[in-house]
């Protein structure tokens, strides 16, 4: 073990033990609670309950997938005063059960122009790219695993399937060991991710640096990505502003899954750790609320790939949330700890 994971573990010892207060403004914090909807992440995350709200008991037959009109116009300054769906985007929406579950549970910015989008033609889409590139019946060397991840990374740097293409300063498609046993993945880029192109950088991605070394492992040996590639904003128009993060909709997730379904059918890890609700319901297929799915493995199915391996998938806070919250750090590192304990690892001696 180096000296860099010794004192990044003993940073996340400290930050247990800390009380450290969120430098997220009150003022941001109630812009972004005001345009995702009151069953979103910041709910689930300040909120942790064991009960799923009525609305998330509520059975979903038909999926209407909602896109925020966004437009960077400095004329209007309006996010939901914008374009309609990009043109490579899909008609017509006939969800699966992984995207009926996430629409029914996941946060979705509710614009008065918000456009129904609907998209049969996407899932048969991604099943044929996932068959065509992904099924193989070999084990990926992990050479050949980096360059497939190589591959879609450029696809997702070029992808304008959804409104967030059309805003984001960069995409992040994910980082980390193309034949990791474990990823982390949470549900989007924020600021600093979107100006650099790299997940889990700023001030959430170092408390992650420092949760993977308490477990005994460097962030190189893992990998790093979110559900949604690119930067979901309060307002679009505003790509330079702090504080101007918010989850992706339900719509969004729907149409990037196939890219996080695609990473992980290439590096057919292990083990997932969720970050937070938003990615915890979505990846899990799950309405319940993350207090719920916290606390045990569930086994990963995936909407467009067919996986060769079982990949058993934990949820716990996502760093910003612990950063918000720090009464769930214990909470937190009980989650890490059940993953150490399936890997077999230890924690590195301070
Ligand atoms: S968020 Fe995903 S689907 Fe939307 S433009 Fe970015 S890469 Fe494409």
């Amino acid at each position: 073990m180096n000296k860099e994971v010794r004192a990044l573990a003993a940073e996340f010892k400290a930050f247990l033990s800390s009380r450290e207060e969120d430098d997220l403004t009150p003022a941001a914090c109630n812009q972004a609670a005001a345009c995702i909807s009151a069953t979103g992440e910041a709910a689930s995350d300040t909120t942790p309950s064991l009960l799923p709200s009525a609305a998330e008991t509520q059975p979903q037959d038909h999926l209407t997938i909602e896109f925020a009109h966004v437009a960077r116009s400095a004329s209007t300054g309006s996010h939901c005063a914008g374009n309609a769906p990009t043109a490579s985007a899909p008609s017509k929406i006939l969800p699966t059960a992984h995207e009926a579950a996430a629409a029914s549970s996941l946060p979705g910015v509710r614009c008065a122009e918000a456009v129904s989008m609907q998209t049969a033609q996407a899932d048969t889409q991604d099943k044929t790219e996932a068959s065509h590139s992904l099924m193989q019946e070999t084990p990926m060397t992990p050479q050949e695993k980096q360059a497939a991840l190589d591959q879609l990374a450029e696809e997702i740097k070029n992808c304008r399937r959804c409104p967030l293409g059309q805003t984001r300063l960069n995409a992040v498609p994910g980082e980390g060991n193309p034949a990791a046993e474990l990823m982390f993945i949470g549900e989007g880029p924020g600021f600093d991710e979107d100006h650099q192109g790299r997940p889990f950088i700023g001030r959430a991605g170092q408390l992650l640096d420092k949760m993977i070394a308490a477990m005994g492992l460097k962030r190189e040996q893992v990998f790093i990505g979110n559900i949604a590639k690119c930067h979901p904003m309060v307002n679009p128009a505003d790509p330079q502003a702090r504080g101007n993060d918010r989850a992706p909709n339900a719509g969004e997730i729907a149409v990037c899954r196939k890219y996080i379904e695609r990473q992980i059918a290439i590096i057919s890890p292990k083990y997932i750790v969720a970050l937070g609700g938003v990615a915890a319901k979505a990846l899990i297929s799950d309405t319940k609320s993350l207090g719920a799915l916290r606390g045990k493995f569930h086994l990963l199915h995936l909407d467009t790939v067919e996986l060769k391996t079982p990949v058993k998938i934990l949820a716990t806070y996502h760093p910003a949330a612990l950063l918000r919250n720090p009464g769930w750090k214990k909470d937190a590192w009980a989650d890490l700890q059940m993953v150490m304990a399936e890997m077999g690892l230890k924690r590195p001696q301070a």
